[in-house]
């Protein structure tokens, strides 16, 4: 019998109310919404990553936040570990944040500047794993900032002494030292230059492998996501382009926005040079608050033809488990 997800999405749908007076609100209808995230689904597994890919504005940071709780959806399902989260007081929370933990791109921006990094790494325990003293706190938090490539000299320094990626091992260190079984990676490494980059995406790699932590990792590209990703997920102005086990897509996209991402995407040359973009994606992300007619990426693709304005692609199975949004993607095609 298959194993129930850890996480399973279905038909999320995250709205903004616009603001001002618009032409539909004038003649006497609802101001139209901003689509954020519009009619999402996915699973993952325990001990799986998924990579979620899409330019700024495409809504991923606003899946992010309404999967722990820090945005409200509009209507859908969050089922985790068979809990529904929408809906759920903070209350209720509580227990589950333990469980489900965030890293953000800058993970000590929010926190007090004249905290020591073992407090930054130790607080979380405070609230959510009260059984431990201060004594314990700090020892699991030496031990964990040993973990993430910190040594015990740091221990007692401010953020502001420490590098970017220095900053992001702490932040990864704070999510860790509750053992979440869910970790959400906000964008952690798009301020970091590729070297270091690439140190983070090792290391959480192997911390997912030893900790069978389940992680969804957002990135606004999709080179950045292929090392460590089971599957993937393209996102498109808050709408799936195309998702499927990351071999399979990174082999044969099967989208045109897909391709284009991969086209656009820095390749890390061999002799260590800075990586130089190859093909950029022609045309600006059109605006959340007027979403293109049928297919949202028409404006942009270079395959559009009439059909793509008059009506919305769903998403359809092309492949094994692979699936595309859109109308000219044949199954096996
Ligand atoms: Fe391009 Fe049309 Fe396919 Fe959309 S439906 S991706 S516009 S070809």
């Amino acid at each position: 019998m298959a194993t129930p997800p850890l996480l399973s999405v279905r038909r999320l749908r995250v709205l903004y109310a616009r603001r001002g007076l618009l032409p539909g609100f004038m003649s006497g209808g609802r101001p139209a919404d901003i689509r954020a995230i519009d009619d999402l689904h996915f699973d993952l597994q325990a001990g799986e990553t998924l990579g979620i890919v899409g330019e700024s504005g495409c809504g991923k940071s606003t899946l992010a936040r309404t999967l722990v709780g820090l945005q409200e959806a509009t209507s859908g399902s969050i089922r985790y570990n068979g809990t529904e989260l929408i809906g759920l007081s903070r209350k209720d929370w509580r227990p589950l944040r333990r469980d489900v933990q965030l890293v953000f791109q800058d993970p000590l921006a929010s926190l007090s500047p004249k905290m020591k990094i073992v407090d930054i790494v130790a607080e979380p325990l405070k609230a959510l794993r009260p059984e431990f003293d201060a004594a314990a706190r700090r020892s699991r938090a030496l031990a964990l900032l040993e973990r993430v490539g910190l040594g015990p000299e740091l221990a007692d320094r401010k953020p502001r002494e420490l590098s970017g990626g220095q900053g992001q091992r702490v932040g990864i260190a704070r999510a860790l030292i509750v053992e979440p079984k869910l970790l959400i990676c906000d964008e952690p490494v798009s301020a970091l230059d590729v070297s270091i980059q690439a140190q983070i995406i090792n290391l959480l790699t192997e911390l997912a492998r030893e900790r069978n932590l389940a992680m969804i990792f957002i990135a606004h590209d999709l080179a950045v996501v292929r090392q460590l990703s089971d599957r993937v997920l393209v996102m498109y102005l808050g709408k799936v382009m195309e998702q499927g086990r990351a071999d399979n897509v990174y082999a044969r996209p099967r989208h045109p926005y897909t391709r284009a991402l991969l086209e656009a995407a820095p390749v890390i040359e061999a002799d260590g040079s800075k990586p130089k973009k190859r093909r950029l994606l022609g045309g600006d992300t059109p605006n959340p608050a007027q979403p293109p007619m049928g297919c949202v990426f028409h404006p942009r693709c270079p395959l559009a033809e009439h059909a793509c304005v008059q009506s919305v692609p769903l998403l359809r199975r092309v492949d094994g488990e692979q699936y595309a949004a859109c109308h000219f993607v044949a199954a096996g095609g």
